[in-house]
């Protein structure tokens, strides 16, 4: 049997890290096997859903290289959903409710006050057609509920591992609103069957979705998928991150120069027994997955971590890989090989790059420490106006060595400073090589 799994968000915002972790696994899942990885957008709330983020989505996985083999739009398959809803209804495992809101709120109330699970009572299973037909010309059309079979249901989670649920202890699910709107519930069951899933890949949040649709594929006569529920994401020191997801949406991330492989390896390890290395093909991230090393604890994320991974990421590539990023700067094409090898292992994102280029053309604010001021002015006045080369910086340092008796750290980490306005950077032969002013404090 080929491998068929899906990616499901719903268009009602853009992606985040914890959508990113359910698009990969499912996605890396695939790959693995050879099989078909469908994009598949859950719409059906037409007040909620914006093209806009569908357009999101595509453009946030493109980015990352996660290439979906087919969409799919809940939107366009209504009709589908019906047919399963009329024969739920025939095979006597859906009822109308008429409860309003407020009225559940209150029965989950007085049952959570009386020390009961808040689960449905039924109270709908016992409306006459005449009770139905008064609620419905009173309150408009009721919302369906799937009946549940109130035996245990269970299946092997790829990662939870064994799963019991009591469906007594669920409530019956509403798979259609009053307004005729198809809840997910309905929807996602419908697609994984008529599209032949195998493999469901979600948040641990869906675990008691899970149980229920178990029961309305099989009521529908299709084939249960195996599931695996990975654990949700976290902040560093364990806080929910459901608050902070906002701002942790991919756009952002990319906006602040995190470079896609970063992410996507840290993605691909974070929560499992292996250690987060980085990768940088998606064969290499393919061939290090294995669903069954990821644990059921919730997953600590620090978006500092993607940091390091992106400056480890840029320093091995080569100028090809950046070109077109250096020449956008103004660098002219016979200094990229030379700027670019200079800076890679000086910025932890490619944005900081800019910063380089405007040192060496503009140079850089001078630091000069007080007991320096001396030597520094006396160092200058040796050094003749650009263009300078390779050899400028030895030249340069063996003069006012000779003429200052300074040497080692005291000689050129006070002309780095000067030069650079910074303690650290490149071999300052290179800054030399590329640099197009000559420093002045
Ligand atoms: N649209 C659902 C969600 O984003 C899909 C869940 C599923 O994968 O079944 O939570």
């Amino acid at each position: 049997m080929t491998t068929v799994t899906r990616f499901a968000p719903s268009p009602t915002g853009y992606l985040h890290v914890g959508n990113l972790r359910t698009a990969l696994f499912n996605y890396l899942i695939t790959r693995k096997a050879g099989g078909t990885f469908i994009l598949r957008l859950d719409d059906t709330d037409p007040e909620r859903s914006k093209q806009e983020y569908v357009d999101g989505i595509k453009q946030d996985l493109e980015w990352l290289g996660i290439e979906w083999d087919r969409v799919e739009r809940q939107s366009e398959r209504l009709e589908r959903y019906e047919d399963a809803a009329q024969k739920l209804r025939e095979i006597g495992r859906f009822y109308e409710c008429f409860e309003a809101p407020t009225e559940l709120d209150l029965k989950r109330k007085k049952q959570l006050n009386m020390g009961k699970p808040p689960v449905y009572d039924r109270a709908a299973l016992d409306l006459s057609e005449a009770e139905k037909d008064a609620l419905r010309a009173e309150r408009g059309q009721g919302h369906w509920r799937f009946k549940l079979d109130h035996e245990r249901i269970e299946w092997t989670d790829g990662i939870l591992g064994d799963i019991s649920i009591d469906a007594a202890s669920v409530s019956d699910p509403v798979l259609i609103r009053g307004d005729g709107q198809f809840l997910y519930t309905l929807a996602s069951v419908v697609d994984d069957t008529e599209m032949g899933v195998t493999n469901v890949v979600r948040g641990s949040d869906h675990v008691t979705n899970t149980a229920t649709q178990i029961q309305i594929i099989r009521a529908l006569g299709g084939d249960v998928p195996s599931f695996a529920h990975h654990s949700l994401l976290t902040g560093p020191q364990g806080e929910a991150l459901s608050k902070r997801l906002g701002t942790l949406a991919l756009r952002d991330l990319r906006e602040r120069g995190v470079e896609p492989f970063a992410l996507l390896s840290l993605m691909a390890r974070l929560g499992s027994s292996q250690p987060v290395e980085l990768c940088t093909s998606m064969d290499e991230l393919v061939d290090g997955f294995d669903i069954s090393n990821f644990g059921a604890a919730p997953t600590k994320f620090d978006e500092q971590d993607l940091f390091p991974l992106t400056a480890r990421y840029l320093h091995g590539l080569p100028l090809e890989a950046v070109a077109d990023d250096v020449a956008a700067l103004g660098v002219p094409a016979d200094k990229a090989e030379k700027f670019w090898s200079v800076v890679r292992e000086n910025i932890t994102v490619k944005g900081d790059m800019a910063g380089w280029w405007d040192l060496f053309q503009n140079g850089a604010t001078a630091v000069v420490d007080d007991e320096d001021a001396e030597f520094i002015a006396t160092a200058l006045s040796m050094l003749p106006e650009p263009p300078y080369g390779d050899n400028t910086w030895a030249t340069w340092t063996a003069e006012v060595k000779e003429a200052t008796g300074r040497k080692g750290k005291g000689l050129f980490m006070p002309l780095r400073k000067a030069v650079t306005g910074q303690a650290r950077g490149p071999e300052m032969a290179d800054v030399m090589a590329l640099l197009q002013t000559k420093p002045t404090v």
